[in-house]
């Protein structure tokens, strides 16, 4: 074997500092640029990766540098490599048979009829991968040699890289069914048809002068996927004996991050592969088991999810236990690919000094490994000055006004801050207040965010609009909406969330304990990246946050006007969080302001305030042993900002998801009066789910898938609607679009709503004749 580097990282963001991928990949898209264009963007990109990562201290030539680039997705990457796409795109090969980069977009993308692969979230981060579909017709086959091309590009340049590619049993546990697949088809029934490519795929890595390559294995550390980790070890251990068994080939390291490996590890450890990664800031050190005396441990020690600075001794101990553990050999690394973090702390000219001190991005964060990589090479001594200057961050970071807020936490909690009063009773008295029509019609928030309102924010964030005139600005569009709402004849109405560039960054630019970034992007699926708000301190709202526009709203219809926060677990799960305290003492903190924010609304004469959780699902720990402590303070600040409104102010909650099985418990102890979730793509079976539990409070289910541009049929949202009468009482149901309109046109917005307010006026005449 190889010797393995030190110190490494398990992946690099492949945005760019600036988003250039962003910039190119879609000027590819619009046909502004070609794909030699494009191609030369991405190599530059890599090339600048590689010669920053080398200037940070990682080595040129001995594998510690990850081969990590993609276009769109690594899942979507890995499925394409070993030429697993669904049939509808055949068409799409070569004549060899290879996916060419067009195609490759089109898959992910989708054109025309055929459908986009789906989407999902990525453990438990906030990227999201494109699902694989795979049937007993998806052949394997080496379709893209696009990672060797890659290997050969670094080394033309001077560098021995590690590529890092997505495994064959996450590749299969993270595949849905394809179409044509019979009923009760797993896709991890076809491991071995596909371990040949990988075999063939090493084989080509190796004759490129690769010396290592990382096979991610992350499905190896959850229980919340279909396949039972015993199914996924035994997958592993199938898997591996293969490929480690192969002729030529890389020496293999096996990462495995996102939580603790748990049983698994004894599985790698067993396998004929040179190295393991684990991670150790989910996980703890393990146990030591058989095998590991001919294997490098990889222990991820920096964390890859937050942006932390963090304690590095504390992670320099973590690898010294591990290295008592009997491996061959430990080197230091993070926790995860660093593409959940941005690029680096020192693009941020904005951000308070202090702050900044206390924070590592990718780049610090390499920093950090190599400083580690040091210590385990010459000794704890050759850092002590490293993990010093930490630890004084850290100290100085405990003590720093603001991250302990003695007025908010002199506020005292009671048992009754978490309750209102029984749902028969609210229910009575906000039939009484609202008087709301049978199946009122509402929609979940925000109105389509046109070109004008991004131009008009750009311009104010500039300084080239004045406050009045960009607020002016923002009236008239709240008037527009609310007018059009009035026209289409809706029950409740929203004001259209104009002035919120995205609903968390919009409530941290708001409250105090936040800081938001200027060059802080994140990948969040494809092209797409946002820009996380750094909680850092303690919580709390120094003036009302959207009553005036609430107040505004209301003033320009006689109907209900819907006042719209974010809760409190959306806003810490779509943020970078601090990690001195457990997030369920945040999530109170940042719960107790938007209490204070309802009952101003209460108080400025707004009746119903809905308060989105969209993110409850998603933070739902990967370790069965941690799904009931989670939802339990999850469920707890939800109940905490929304326990003070009265009996008769309506509170609503929206969920952008229809996967109620695993947390319907969970959306039932919120208690909301009225919950709006994804409906339309699963036709309303959600709703058989929501009967068969009795659940009894206000529920709506959605009619308009707002993914797709397509405006549905009058007929067709009928159809819904009376399936979900059918399963439902009348009085629990409300109707609503799946989401928030915010990335749709007006026109497709405009005609999809008034055929709802139709297919909704035929089913209620329907309703008055029968009762
Ligand atoms: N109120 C938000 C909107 O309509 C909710 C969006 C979401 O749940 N993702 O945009
Ligand atoms: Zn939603």
């Amino acid at each position: 074997m190889t010797a393995f580097p030190q110190g490494t990282i398990l992946g690099y963001p492949r945005i760019g500092r600036r988003r250039e991928l962003k910039k190119a990949v879609e000027a590819f898209w619009a046909g502004r640029s070609d794909l030699v264009a494009l191609e030369q963007t991405a190599a530059d990109l890599r090339a600048a990766s590689r010669e920053r990562l080398a200037s940070l201290g990682l080595g040129r030539t001995d594998s510690a540098i990850p081969e990590s680039f993609s276009y769109y997705d690594q899942v979507h990457d890995a499925a394409v490599t070993v030429g697993a796409i669904p049939t509808r795109f055949d068409n799409l090969r070569e004549t060899d048979g290879s996916i060419g980069l067009p195609a490759y977009f089109t898959i992910a993308r989708g054109e025309g009829e055929r459908a986009a692969l789906e989407m999902t979230k990525w453990f438990d981060s906030n990227y999201h991968y494109l699902v694989p579909e795979i049937g007993p017709e998806t052949t394997f086959s080496l379709s893209s040699d696009r990672v060797v091309r890659q290997v050969e590009e670094a080394v033309a340049a001077g560098f021995v890289t590690r590529p890092v590619i997505v495994g064959p049993v996450t590749l299969l546990a993270l595949a849905k069914a394809s179409d044509a697949a019979p009923e009760g088809f797993d896709p991890l029934s076809r491991l071995d048809d596909l371990v040949p490519v990988y075999v063939e795929l090493l084989a080509r890595l190796r004759a490129a002068g690769a010396e290592w390559v990382q096979l991610d294995e992350p499905a190896l550390v959850s229980e919340s996927l279909p396949a039972s980790a015993e199914q996924l070890a035994d997958a592993a251990a199938r898997a591996l004996a293969v490929i480690g068994g192969a002729a030529s080939r890389p020496s293999i390291l096996v990462a495995a991050p996102y939580a603790a490996l748990d049983a698994s590890l004894a599985v790698l450890a067993a396998a004929p592969i040179e190295a393991i990664a684990i991670d150790l800031v989910r996980g703890s050190v393990p146990a030591a088991v058989e095998g590991l005396a001919d294997k490098v441990l990889v222990g991820g020690v920096i964390d890859g999810h937050n942006i932390w600075r963090g304690d590095l001794a504390g992670a320099f101990d973590k690898l010294e236990a591990l290295g008592a553990l009997g491996a061959a050999q430990v080197a230091a690394s993070t926790s995860t690919s660093l593409l959940h973090v941005p690029h680096d702390v020192t693009d941020e000219s904005k951000l308070d000094e202090r702050l900044a001190s206390w924070l590592a991005f990718a780049d610090q964060k390499v920093e950090q490994v190599v400083a580690l990589a040091r210590g385990l090479g010459s000794g704890r001594q050759a850092i002590q000055a490293e993990l010093d200057a930490a630890s004084a961050a850290l100290a100085d970071r405990s003590n720093a006004p603001g991250v302990r807020d003695g007025a908010v936490r002199s506020r005292e909690l009671a048992d009754g801050d978490f309750s209102r009063v029984s749902y028969a009773e609210r229910e009575a008295a906000q039939a009484e207040a609202l008087g709301l029509p049978a199946l009122p019609l509402t929609t979940i928030g925000s109105f389509p965010q046109t070109g004008d309102i991004r131009r008009a924010r750009a311009q104010y964030i500039r300084g080239e609009l004045s406050q009045d005139d960009y607020d002016t600005f923002l009236r008239r569009e709240v008037d527009t909406v609310v007018e059009l709402q009035e026209d289409l004849g809706l029950d409740v109405l929203v004001h259209g969330e104009p002035e919120r560039n995205d609903m968390v960054q919009y409530f941290a630019e708001n409250l105090s304990g936040f800081s938001v970034t200027e060059n802080g992007w994140v990948q969040s699926y494809g092209s797409r990246a946002t820009r996380p708000s750094i909680l850092w301190g303690d919580v709390s709202r120094p003036a009302p946050i959207t009553v005036g526009w609430s107040v505004y709203a209301q003033s320009k219809t006689a109907k209900h006007m819907k006042g719209m926060l974010t809760g409190p677990v959306t806003i810490l799960a779509w943020s970078f969080v601090r990690d001195d305290q457990p997030l369920g003492e945040t999530a109170n903190q940042v719960a107790l302001a938007l209490r204070d924010e309802i009952t101003d609304l209460e108080a400025a004469g707004i009746a119903i305030i809905q308060v989105d959780e969209p993110a409850l699902r998603e933070l739902l720990p990967l370790k069965k042993s941690d799904q009931a402590a989670y939802l339990n303070w999850s469920v707890n600040s939800f109940r905490l900002a929304t326990g003070g409104a009265a009996a008769a102010t309506q509170v609503h909650t929206h969920l952008c998801y229809s996967e109620f099985g695993v947390v319907i418990d969970a959306i039932r102890a919120l208690d909301a009066d009225v919950t709006s979730i994804e409906a339309a793509r699963s036709r309303m079976g959600v709703v058989t789910d929501i009967a068969e539990v009795g659940f009894d409070h206000g529920i709506g289910p959605g009619v308009y898938d707002i993914h797709s541009p397509r405006v549905p049929t009058v007929d067709e949202i009928e159809s819904l609607l009376r399936r979900a009468v059918d399963e439902l009482p009348t009085r629990q149901l409300w109707i609503n679009p799946d989401c928030g309109l915010k990335t749709r046109g007006y026109d497709e917005t405009t005609e999809s709503l008034r055929n709802i307010v139709e297919a909704t006026r035929r089913v209620r005449e329907d309703i008055s004749v029968t009762a």
